[in-house]
């Protein structure tokens, strides 16, 4: 049977480590050598996205608990996490959402990493609204060039 996943239906969710094994059996090995999108719903499930749908996996909208890239790399006999990061521009997820993301893994039993491989800073530009990726301490909007706040402010409920 083909996953359920259809773009824009909110990625497949994974919830088990059988579940992760039948998803990753369906993915071509050339989509194997990219990382896939990631959501974390509030149920605190996993769900999985090629990444080619990126922005699209997300929960319908809905809140979301973490969001980013994950990779799998093939260890003896078995798919383990490589990489996992927050980079999400769809849902800009705070460093700190990483406690979701082991979480959610923990249901999976893939191994994981400590953290976030990649972490990745957003802002939203007070401005033009868009989401900025902050790299290296420049907090400067790149669409319009306004300062962007010393402090994380995407979450539209701040
Ligand atoms: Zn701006």
């Amino acid at each position: 049977m083909k996953a359920a996943v259809r773009p824009g239906s909110g990625g497949c969710l994974i919830s088990s480590a059988a579940g992760c094994d039948a998803w990753i059996a369906e993915r071509s090995a050339a989509e194997l050598t990219e990382p896939f999108t990631f959501v974390v719903g509030t149920d605190n499930a996993l769900r999985l996205a090629p990444r080619r749908s990126e922005h699209a996996p997300c929960v319908g909208g809905e809140m979301v608990l973490s969001a980013g890239e994950i990779s799998f790399t093939r260890e003896a006999d078995r798919w383990t996490v490589g990489e996992v990061s927050n980079q999400s521009t769809g849902h800009c997820p705070y460093v700190t959402s990483w406690s979701a993301v082991a979480r959610a893994l923990d249901d999976v039993e893939r191994g994981q990493p400590s953290g976030f491989t990649h972490e990745v800073v957003f802002r939203r530009c007070p401005d033009c609204q868009v989401h900025n990726i902050v790299r290296e301490g420049d907090i400067v909007c790149v669409f319009c060039g306004s300062e962007l706040p010393e402090t994380w402010n995407v979450d539209p409920a701040v």
